[in-house]
């Protein structure tokens, strides 16, 4: 197919899997060069490599993260992978120190491939009385002697903060090594890099992509040899984002951070008005200060603002729950995702087990960046509906 030539300002969709070279010594020099400074080299070889416009969203993320570099991945659990692989040192690997309170999937990772599979030795850190107490977290450091730690900048679902930049001083005064999944917080509340942590992860398919229309990770640092060792991993196991949702993603991050505003706003509203009524016995939000690590959110966002999830009690339990989504499921879905422009909800204890969440009236809802009166609407019309 003949090649037309069209100016753009934005980087186009390039979908082609190989990218062509003038002479053999062209080809030979790219290959040196992407050996040498991957993801700098003017030339694009081999899009599992790395794609044009794959490069374009990564610039774009490195710019909101303040990061030397991203990398995107095809989901979230992707970026976990990659991450922390670029850690993993065969035989050599040391004691990995996970937060105990962290997303399902990743919790599900580490016993499954990292420890049945790799064969690498895990230790947990769970919180007391739901926050992290510090003076634990440096008993279990001397004890287990992690070379790595990796926690999340707000847990799901009881939107737990940690004193995130004291634990990130602590790691690094051992000679641990830190990932950050930021998911939650995302980079318009807190750059984890900026403290001392030497990866932060995201799920993309969050807040970043902000629609739940595609499934995406990204990776970002500022080690040049973490970035070698990264993109090392993700080209071999060939796990790169799609130059089309790649596309995607880089015009919905052009909104994320008026978005990401609006989300927080509307949930710290609904969080306030949900605690005033009658049917709710009890609001996790970390922007309300009957939170338990009220403090630390404040001391880590300052006035930037607490996120966009929230976490109530119906006083009813479960039956108080069903009538509650058999009301408003039509305008608050029941998915089980989170970060969409739209609120959404889900019921904690049948999604997450039980055994960890026993009370049956609790839901999680993802707050929207919708006019917030319309979210207000809704939600009324499930509470009167109990
Ligand atoms: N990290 C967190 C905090 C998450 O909530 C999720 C998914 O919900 C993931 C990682 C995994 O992301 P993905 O579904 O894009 O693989």
């Amino acid at each position: 197919m003949k090649q037309i030539n069209a100016s753009s300002h934005r980087t186009p969709i390039y979908r082609d899997v190989g990218f062509p070279f003038n002479s053999l010594s062209d080809a030979e020099q790219a290959f040196i060069d992407e050996g040498q400074f991957p993801q700098s080299s003017p030339h694009s070889i081999y899009t599992r490599y790395g794609n044009p416009t794959v490069r374009a969203t990564e610039e774009a993320l490195s710019d909101l993260e303040g990061s030397h570099w991203s990398m995107l991945t095809s989901s979230g659990m992707s970026a976990i992978d990659t991450a922390l692989s670029a850690f993993q040192k065969g035989l050599q690997t040391g004691t990995w120190l996970f937060f105990s309170e962290i997303y399902g999937g990743t919790n599900i990772y580490i016993d499954e491939i990292l420890r049945k599979t790799r064969g690498i030795q895990v230790e947990r850190f769970t919180p007391q009385a739901d926050s992290f107490n510090l003076n634990e977290f440096i008993e279990i450091l001397e004890r287990v002697k992690p070379d790595l730690l990796f926690f999340e900048s707000i847990s799901n679902p009881l939107l737990i903060v940690p004193d995130a930049r004291e634990v990130i001083k602590l790691a690094k005064e051992r000679g641990v090594r830190v990932i950050v999944d930021n998911t939650f917080g995302t980079p318009s509340l807190w750059r984890p890099l900026q403290d001392g942590a030497d990866l932060v992860v995201h799920s993309a398919t969050k807040y970043l992509a902000g629609h739940g229309n595609l499934t995406a990770g990204v990776v970002s640092g500022n080690d040049e040899a973490l970035k070698k060792q990264a993109l090392k991993y993700r080209k071999l196991t060939g796990c790169i984002l799609s130059p089309d949702d790649a596309y995607r993603l880089g015009t919905q991050l052009i909104t994320f951070e008026m978005r990401f505003q609006k989300h927080c706003e509307n949930a710290m509203r609904i969080a306030t008005f949900l605690r005033q009524n009658e049917h709710v016995s009890n609001v996790l939000y970390p922007g309300l200060p009957s939170h338990p690590t009220y403090e630390q959110a404040v001391d880590l966002f300052g006035d930037k603002g607490f996120g966009a999830m929230v976490t109530f009690e119906l006083k009813g339990g479960r039956p108080a729950c069903e009538a509650f989504v058999d009301a408003i499921h039509n305008d608050v879905p029941y998915v089980l995702t989170l970060g969409d422009a739209g609120s959404i909800l889900l019921h904690i204890s049948t999604v997450f087990g039980r055994e960890k969440y026993p009370a049956e009236g609790m839901i999680r809802l993802s707050v929207g960046c919708e006019p917030y009166e319309k979210l207000e609407g809704s939600i009324s019309k499930g509470l009167k509906s109990i």
